[in-house]
């Protein structure tokens, strides 16, 4: 057998100020592992000089090939971008900040070569410095998530080595909107994972907004359970039951004849049945609207420009 080939993907947006840094120090650790490589970068849209920045990457670095999306698309439609792009036997998935350490690669695809792994997950052993908000925003959102999709993601990360066989399981999940942890959780196959520790990002902010990050919330549940859709349904038997014993009840003092205005009774029901009936109808429209944007059949991304890396360079390599 030759020597494998392994793509590896990087989404960006917006990092002019370290990815050529970065990029050349995750070469350094590619070269170690003594395979054939190339450099996948997706470019989401960024409105700096970011593009700049990778073309000089591919004038002049060896295998390297970048592609530009029309807009920001987000994280989840860059890797999409990078999954269908990909051709090597094993795609490697990483941020461009360092923050997914790249002295784990040697180590990843010794795993998937050497003992047969199909995908190396790394898990974040210590969440990085963050703020006290967002801890407690991401520890409510895996909790919840873990209960509602059966998979426990709490130190999951993007930071994955995938099989060519599981990059093809994958790309034939179909859904539009794809939450890429639980979609690779989902496919199964033989797994390991690694522990590492996110470093404090060097250079620029995170990507991530809170609304960002609550429209990731959305869609990973709303992508892996329809549980909330059950609840409506548990949530209707329960006020079943209680308006049963509520009409005997008032049945019963009807028939002795001591019924009296009970204004708070109603009062408390309407509440309470209006929030239920609104929460409802909330969670039913979540999920049509999900239905709505995966009919459209609109494409996950486009691709606007793509480049690579002269074939007279990669002979030095
Ligand atoms: N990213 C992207 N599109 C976006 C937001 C982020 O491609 O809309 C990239 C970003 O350049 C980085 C990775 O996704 O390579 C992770 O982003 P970031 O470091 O901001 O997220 P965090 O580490 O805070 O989760
Ligand atoms: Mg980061």
């Amino acid at each position: 057998m030759g020597k494998s080939f392994i793509t590896v993907i990087i989404p960006v947006y917006n990092e002019e100020n370290q990815i050529f840094e970065n990029i050349n120090i995750i070469r350094d650790y590619l070269s170690k592992t003594e395979m054939n490589f190339e450099i996948l970068l997706i470019d989401d849209g960024s409105t700096d000089d970011t593009w700049f920045v990778l073309k000089m990457l591919t004038e002049t670095h060896p295998g390297i090939k970048a592609l530009r999306l029309s807009r920001n698309f987000g994280k989840e439609a860059a890797l999409c971008a990078g999954l269908e792009a990909a051709v090597g036997d094993a795609c490697i998935i990483m941020d461009s900040d360092l923050q997914h350490p790249p002295e784990l690669i040697p180590e990843m695809v010794r795993l998937w070569k050497e003992e047969g792994y199909e995908v190396v997950e790394g898990v974040k052993a210590l969440r990085g410095k963050e703020s006290p908000v967002n801890k407690a925003g991401a520890n409510l959102f895996y909790y919840i998530l873990s209960k509602f999709s059966g998979f426990d993601m709490n130190q999951a990360s993007d930071f994955k080595l995938l099989d060519r066989r599981v990059v093809q399981a994958w790309q034939s999940m179909n859904e539009k909107n794809t939450f890429f942890r639980g979609m690779s959780a989902w496919v199964g196959f033989n797994r390991i994972s690694i522990p590492f520790n996110i470093r404090k990002r060097e250079k620029g902010t995170s990507k991530w907004s809170l609304l960002k990050l609550f429209k990731l919330a959305i869609n990973a549940i709303t992508s892996f359970s329809s549980f909330p859709l059950q609840i409506v349904t548990f949530m209707g038997l329960v006020f079943l039951a209680g308006s049963l014993i509520l009409g005997i009840q008032t049945l019963y003092m009807k028939i002795k004849g001591i019924a009296y205005s009970g204004f708070t009774t109603v009062i408390l029901l309407l509440l309470i049945i209006g929030s239920a009936l609104m929460i409802s109808l909330g969670i039913i429209g979540t999920y049509i609207a999900k239905i709505y944007e995966e009919v459209k059949q609109r494409p996950r991304y486009i691709v606007a420009e793509e480049i690579e890396s002269r074939k007279e360079l990669s002979v030095k390599q």
